[in-house]
């Protein structure tokens, strides 16, 4: 068995949009900006973040739980899955997070799975007009099965 796997985003990507509170107008301005490369999309995001959209834009968003209630750890158990593609999320870098670890998990498991994640503004914008935003990638991805495989014999 190969240690990496080629797993392939499609041309329709599965997008997650999250903002802290004090990037939340950034985030909707940005996404009413970008509405018409969006609406080719399927787009969710964490609870309050995914309403404020969809009242601003009219873009359908669908809503996990609140950033704060576990909606970051939802939306990285989606990435798990294969659900999510990438990640649109603008922390607040000048705001403590009580939920600050999930946070943190989220990044992670989007590095994990070499998902596409979008930190603030300018990198966002450089994603969302990229070419591949219309094209299938394929991306390489530790082959957790080996990986089971290999540990289960070797511990
Ligand atoms: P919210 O969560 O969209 O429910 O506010 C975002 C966050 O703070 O992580």
């Amino acid at each position: 068995m190969d240690e990496y796997i080629t797993l392939t985003i499609g041309k329709q990507k599965n997008i997650a949009l999250i903002a802290h509170d004090g990037k939340k107008k950034d985030l909707m301005d940005w996404c009413d900006w970008n509405k018409k490369l969006l609406q080719k999309h399927f787009l969710c995001g964490t609870g309050t973040t995914a309403k404020m959209i969809t009242d601003r834009t009219g873009l359908p968003v669908r809503g996990y739980n609140s950033g704060p209630l576990g909606g970051d750890q939802q939306i990285g158990s989606k990435i798990i899955e294969g659900a999510i593609d990438m990640v649109v999320f603008f922390p607040d870098p000048l705001c403590a997070q009580p939920h600050d670890p999930d946070v943190k998990a989220l990044l992670r498991i989007a590095n994990v799975y070499d998902i596409p994640i979008a930190t603030n503004k300018a990198s966002a914008d450089f994603m969302i007009t990229s070419f591949l935003m219309d094209e299938e990638y394929g991306h390489e991805v530790m082959n957790f099965q080996q990986s089971v495989q290999k540990r289960s014999e070797s511990l």
